[in-house]
């Protein structure tokens, strides 16, 4: 309790960003404080130490950032989930609407074995569409999304409902509205 609050606090909110109405959630601010991105990214690392986790994917590119670290940590492989356009290598692609405008994410079609357990990772929960389509895509490959992670959610935007709805178990520090 005291360190997700701690982590919390850290988050730098920037209104009216990208556009005005938007309260943008800063975990940059995370990153740079070194006690901070420690906390963090142990406290990711300790919840998922007994999952039996194979895979990490993080979503492009703030889910890199997190997920990166944690992979060395739980010995698994650590797989990009990227925005259209980067992989070279056979893709599955799924699009999905975003809280502001369109977009395209990809995955390698040998990223992950039928049966692997993938711990799926992003910044943010928001509308859900992003976690949804990288979710989706795993799927797809034939392995299994163990949790969805993400540092902050915004439940009153629905996508963590719309996840668990779909099967797919939530896991985040901490929220905001
Ligand atoms: P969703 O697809 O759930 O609507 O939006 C989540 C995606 O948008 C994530 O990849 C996240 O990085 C980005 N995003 C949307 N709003 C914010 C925000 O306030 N702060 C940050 N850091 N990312 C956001």
């Amino acid at each position: 309790r005291y360190y997700t609050d701690y982590l919390r606090s850290v988050i730098r909110t920037v209104p009216d960003w990208p556009q005005k109405g938007v309260m943008f959630r800063d975990v940059t601010t995370l990153f740079q404080n070194k006690k901070a991105f420690r906390h963090l990214i142990d406290a990711f690392v300790q919840r998922y130490y007994d999952f039996d986790i194979d895979a990490v994917a993080g979503v492009d590119a703030r889910g890199f950032i997190l997920g990166a670290p944690i992979a060395y940590e739980l010995n698994t492989s650590f797989i990009p989930v990227r925005k259209k356009g980067k992989l070279p290598f056979d893709t599955v692609q799924e699009s999905y609407d975003l809280e502001y405008g369109s977009a395209t994410v990809e995955l390698h079609t040998d990223a992950f074995k039928p049966g692997d357990r993938v711990l799926l990772i992003d910044d943010l929960i928001a509308t859900g569409g992003t976690m949804i389509a990288a979710a989706n895509l795993i799927q797809r490959l034939g392995a299994d999304v163990i949790e969805a992670a993400a540092i902050i959610d915004l439940p009153d935007l629905g996508g963590s409902q719309k996840l668990k709805e779909k099967g797919i178990d939530i896991f985040s520090i901490c929220e905001f509205e």
